[in-house]
């Protein structure tokens, strides 16, 4: 089959990597990709968010199937723009990737299905801002309604960044501070059939003991070995499957990737958030643990037959991924300069590799420049977290980038059991 793949990060190269590996495949293309996608997948330019643009390339390459990964192409319509083509696509049409798209619907479509999240108010004046932000006291929960790329939301102590957090955008939801570990869970639904992959956890602040802004996320790992083993059918039962019912319901079926942020709570499960595809980087390290080829999961999901897949099979071992920043990530990240020791942290064995996010290759076509904030996302396997841990750093430090910054603690609580 020849897949097209939309979008350019380091959850793309995964996804590319997962389906290169798929003997179905028998042809890869990505649109716009980066300099390390370009190793397992012939790169076209593409405007992502021009959905006839990327309609027209995937009919013009003969795409039997499209997967989009990004969440920004999706709110946009890309999804509808290729099925009205007749193509399976992987990934909601505009409407339910709203799900994502504004938190204001996600709370709305979470109350209809019952699903637990925090209590919040959805803000458009200062001074139900104020009422909000005094209702629930601190730490206070400030976020943009709209998408920001996991940077619109703001949580302080400091009632007064909070508030011009909120005079800074056009509409707010203040909810309820949420104590307690998070856990990224995904589910690939057709909008019917919900099936659930493994948690990770990622780490969504730039510095080690979560210090610091947050980010795009720092790192992650899979399994987590102090999550309770029912967490998985629990959030089935009270999230995953109760939101696609809803989503269908209301007439606007999400199918595609179902990203369930949670709160793991004194008091219970809670959402923090809905995604409405793939994470990144948690799908680095899930994707190293799947064992089903990737193509045939997605597509039953594309043309629903999800209910016919069967189980999915997965590594007994554990993942670990480090993303490699750049200088001044996030504030003021800078791009442009030469990645050097790629191919010397790429084990043999395929223990140990490296995803691309923001590459691109050079004049020459050989040397790899910095290209965004988030660089790379070094990925490992083990036989256990510690042993993927070792690996991954391992592999980061022969990488050179002048500038770059790396979190150091990635997985080291679970992996020492706290
Ligand atoms: P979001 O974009 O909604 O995932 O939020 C980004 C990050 O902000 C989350 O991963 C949490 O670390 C934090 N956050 C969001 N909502 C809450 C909440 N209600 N309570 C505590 N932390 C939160």
């Amino acid at each position: 089959m020849k897949v097209l793949v939309i979008g350019g990060g380091a959850r793309e190269h995964a996804l590319c990597r997962a389906l290169s590996l798929d003997p179905e495949v028998t042809s890869l293309h990505c649109a716009p990709g980066n300099a390390g996608i370009a190793s397992v997948a012939q790169l076209h330019p593409v405007d992502q968010l021009d959905g006839a643009a990327v309609a027209d390339l995937a009919v013009e390459l003969g795409a039997e199937f499209v997967i989009v990964g990004p969440e920004a192409p999706l709110v946009a319509g890309v999804a509808d723009a290729v099925r009205e083509r007749g193509i399976p696509v992987f990934g909601p049409g505009r409407e339910a990737a709203q799900l994502e798209g504004s938190k204001a619907f996600a709370k709305d479509v979470m109350a209809a299905a019952g699903v637990p999240t925090a209590r919040s108010y959805v803000c458009t004046t200062p001074e139900e801002v104020a009422e909000a932000l005094d209702a629930f006291g601190a730490p206070y929960v400030v976020k943009d309604d709209g998408l920001a790329a996991g940077k619109g939301v703001v949580v302080t102590d400091d009632l007064q960044a909070a508030t011009e957090h909120a005079a800074a955008c056009d509409r707010v939801v203040i909810e309820e501070f949420l104590d307690g570990p998070e856990v990224s869970l995904f589910a690939v639904t057709d909008g019917t059939t919900v099936v659930p992959l493994q948690p990770a956890q990622d780490f969504k602040r730039v510095g080690d003991d979560d210090a610091g802004p947050n980010t795009g996320g720092m790192g992650a790992y899979s399994p987590l070995p102090w999550a309770d083993p029912k967490l998985v059918d629990e959030v089935f039962d009270t999230v995953l499957q109760p939101t696609v019912d809803e989503l269908r319901r209301r007439g606007t079926p999400f199918s595609g990737l179902l990203y369930a942020g949670l709160a793991i709570t004194s008091r219970g499960v809670r959402v923090i958030e809905f995604n409405a595809r793939f994470g990144d980087p948690e799908t680095q390290v899930v994707l190293a643990r799947l064992k089903t080829p990737l193509r045939g999961l997605l597509y039953a999901a594309a043309t629903g037959h999800l209910a016919d897949f069967p189980a999915l099979r997965w590594s007994e071992g554990a993942a670990v991924t480090v993303v490699v920043a750049s200088e001044g990530y996030p504030a003021a990240p800078v791009s442009g300069d030469p990645i050097t020791g790629l191919a010397a942290a790429e084990a043999a064995d395929g223990t140990a590799y490296v995803l691309h996010a923001g590459t691109r290759l050079a004049e020459d076509g050989e040397t790899v420049l910095s290209a965004g904030g988030r660089v790379l996302s070094v990925t490992a396997k083990g036989k256990d977290l510690t042993e993927a841990r070792a690996r991954a750093y391992d592999a980061v430090d022969k990488i050179t980038l002048r500038g770059s910054h790396h979190r150091t603690d990635i997985a080291a609580k679970a992996a020492r059991g706290e």
